[in-house]
């Protein structure tokens, strides 16, 4: 399972980072949070099974490791 550091970590360096539009609302109450990518605000995150539905995750997590 993955923590909170890696997927911030992933979503910083993933090249497949959407922004979720949806999120928007929520994002802006935390200026902060918002400027910070994570694979948490992604469109492409599966919030219910916390995983990436396009399954880019690992690739980008194993590029991080080999840094
Ligand atoms: S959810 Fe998937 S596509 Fe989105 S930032 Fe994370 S690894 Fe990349």
């Amino acid at each position: 399972m993955a923590n909170r550091e890696q997927l911030k970590a992933v979503g910083e360096m993933c090249p497949d980072f959407t922004f979720d539009d949806s999120l928007n609302k929520k994002a802006t109450m935390s200026t902060e949070e918002s400027l910070s990518r994570s694979c948490e605000i992604c469109s492409h995150w599966d919030v219910r099974n916390q995983k990436c539905r396009i399954d880019v995750f690992d690739d980008v997590l194993t590029s991080l490791d080999q840094t």
